[in-house]
């Protein structure tokens, strides 16, 4: 190895899961399914063609089923994606498409297949959801499996590894993190990946640095060279010198401290220095995630989105399927509320399954959530009857997205109404005593809220939403997010509006948006006067320390001033004019300190 080979090198990713840790590289092997070769087959191999993929798709999901079966206790929760794969490897758009292009192009069945990935993962790709854009990692994780059995290469075998590494690979699917004993491993790096990628969900739920997306780390990185994961700030360091080597240890002890010590005090309730009690809960998108709202101190669900469980899927799931599921998140959380929010598809959140010849042009403005629901009304009557069956088991409230008439809201408990009144027919176990709210994130709800408070039990504010449409910014185009301004004057002015109504009429106001998860933002929201904040599992403890510093009978006078403000930029500088101090405190100063 020459000197240039071992200088230390510093890569930029994304930080998925926060923490540190240092340790050997364990490179995880690709080969064989990166380049394919194309060649044409004759009318005498076709059948054989197709046979041959057949034969490969079905010993990928035997595959899939067996490392289900092996997955450790702990893990099975998220083994269950696995499922989500093996209904993949049937659908049409997969399985279909590439029978059909064998036929027509009488090409070999892995060009075949790459071929028609090349086409479905982008449409994944193109879409604004985060979570679903990652979801073509699935699409390529499930088509290298099948590619594999086809060129006939050894399956990865990461159920052996028993060292103390750190995983560096292209992509980890969540079939292969599933067999990984994470006991095992001190963390893991990936070329690719988001936040919101299964494995980074795994790495959270189980509190392994993680960074994804870091492009070429697996061309750097060779086998056994020493490398640092800093998770919190997405950093990784290659051949790190001894000082720097030094230096991160001293930082990683004194993060695990913060981490141990703000959520031991996590699981008490977050109150303000005069006695005020703000509600801090979690958000998920999966049942296993319930896990993380527990161990971060979370106060119940305040937003379980429920469209991923329709993802990728061909078929929708059963009212059994939905009420298993609901029933186990509602179950776990005991007598603490669990907010379940109805099908929010489409716009952002599009299904796999599009109708071919149907796409809408402006997706954010069309046939999405509640819209989508009041027109498939099977669909949705489908989700209600298992909505209301969980909710016997627990504390549920119901909560519908995108909500922008007040007719819309009728509707809807027009349905709740005849649902209920079948399940008491059939002589079903349901809960027909259960909350119902709404999420404010179209402006019209804002400017509606006093006619639409006596129609329901609370208000969620959606931001994520709210900004978007009121701000005219596409949440998931990189080319305006500069303008996606959660401190926006009108903004503030927006929730001031919605938060008074909700007094006045004497219901429920939360917020469930990312700007309820960063600290920066609680004086304000304090001040505004929320009852409860939903957030990410991890940003709970952080929130409810900064919580803890202060008092709302300041952030109530705060506010005055910030309402004066008529920019973003002036109301983060007057927050952190006033708040600067206790900010700072949200991670220890000495972590903080030489942060890249
Ligand atoms: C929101 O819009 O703020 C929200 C919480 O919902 P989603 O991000 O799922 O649209
Ligand atoms: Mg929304």
């Amino acid at each position: 190895m020459t000197d240039s080979d071992s200088r230390e090198i510093v890569l930029k990713g994304i930080s998925a899961s926060p923490g540190i840790c240092i340790g050997k590289a364990y490179l995880v092997d690709k080969e064989g399914v990166d380049v394919v070769e194309k060649y044409y087959i004759g009318d005498a191999q076709l059948q054989k063609e197709k046979n041959r993929f057949k034969t490969a798709v079905k010993k990928a999901k035997n595959e899939l089923h067996t490392i289900i079966e092996d997955s450790p206790e702990d893990l099975r929760q998220h083994a269950r994606i696995l499922e989500t794969h093996i209904l993949l490897l049937r659908d049409k758009m997969l399985y279909g498409r590439t029978i059909e292009t064998i036929e027509k192009e009488r090409v070999n069945a892995e060009w075949a297949l790459k071929k028609v990935v090349s086409i479905v993962k982008p449409m994944f790709q193109n879409m604004s959801d985060s979570y679903l854009r990652e979801r073509a990692n699935d699409i390529v994780h499930v088509s290298d499996r099948v590619l594999r059995n086809l060129v006939g290469a050894k399956p990865l075998d990461l159920g052996n590894i028993d060292k103390r590494v750190i995983l560096v690979a292209h992509d980890l699917s969540p079939a292969e993190t599933s067999q990984i004993q994470l006991e095992r491993i001190k963390g893991f790096i990936t070329n690719r990946g988001g936040r919101s990628s299964h494995t980074s969900i795994i790495a959270r739920t189980l509190g392994i640095p993680a960074v994804p997306g870091l492009d070429d780390a697996t061309r750097i990185i060779k086998n056994d060279d020493i490398i640092i994961v800093d998770g919190t700030t997405g950093i990784v360091i290659v051949h790190p010198t001894e000082q720097t080597i030094i230096e991160y240890s001293e930082r990683q002890v004194r993060y695990e401290g913060y981490r141990a010590v703000i959520t031991r005090a996590s699981h008490f309730p977050a109150v303000t220095t005069d006695g005020f009690r703000l509600q801090v809960m979690g958000n998920i998108e999966l049942p296993e995630e319930v896990v993380s709202v527990i161990d971060n101190g979370g106060e119940g669900i305040g937003l379980y989105r429920t469209e991923f469980q329709y993802l990728s899927r061909a078929v929708f799931p059963n009212e059994d399927e939905l009420f298993d599921k609901y029933k186990d998140v509602v179950e776990v959380m005991g007598s603490k509320t669990v907010t379940i929010r109805t099908l929010d598809i489409n716009g952002d959140k599009a299904i796999a399954a599009i109708p071919s010849g149907y796409e809408e042009k402006n997706p954010a403005l069309g046939l999405r959530a509640i819209r989508y629901c009041l027109k498939k009304r099977d669909v949705f009557k489908t989700q209600l009857r298992a909505i209301l069956r969980a909710a016997h088991f627990g504390n549920v409230r119901i909560l519908i997205p995108m909500i922008s008439s007040c007719d819309e809201i009728r509707e809807t408990k027009q349905i709740l109404a005849e649902v209920s009144n079948s399940l008491e027919k059939e002589g079903v176990d349901f809960n027909r005593d259960i909350e119902i709210g709404i999420m404010v994130e179209v402006p019209s709800a804002v400017v509606m809220a006093a006619s639409m408070a006596p129609e329901v039990d609370f208000f969620s504010i959606g931001t994520n939403d709210l900004i978007q449409y009121a701000l005219a910014i596409d949440r998931g185009n990189e080319e305006v997010s500069y303008l996606y301004e959660p401190l926006h004057p009108a903004i503030i002015h927006m929730i001031k509006h919605v938060s008074d109504v909700a007094k006045e009429k004497n219901i429920g106001v939360f917020m469930c948006g990312e700007m309820a998860g960063d600290p920066i933002n609680i004086p304000i929201l304090l001040g505004l006067g929320m009852d409860e904040l939903s957030m990410n599992p991890q940003s709970i403890p952080a929130v409810k320390r900064m919580i803890r510093t202060l008092n709302v009978g300041d952030a109530r006078e705060f506010m005055k001033e910030v309402l004066k403000k008529t920019t973003s930029r002036d109301i983060i500088n007057l927050v952190q004019d006033t708040y600067g101090a206790m900010l700072s405190n949200e991670t220890p100063s000495e972590y903080q300190k030489d942060q890249t």
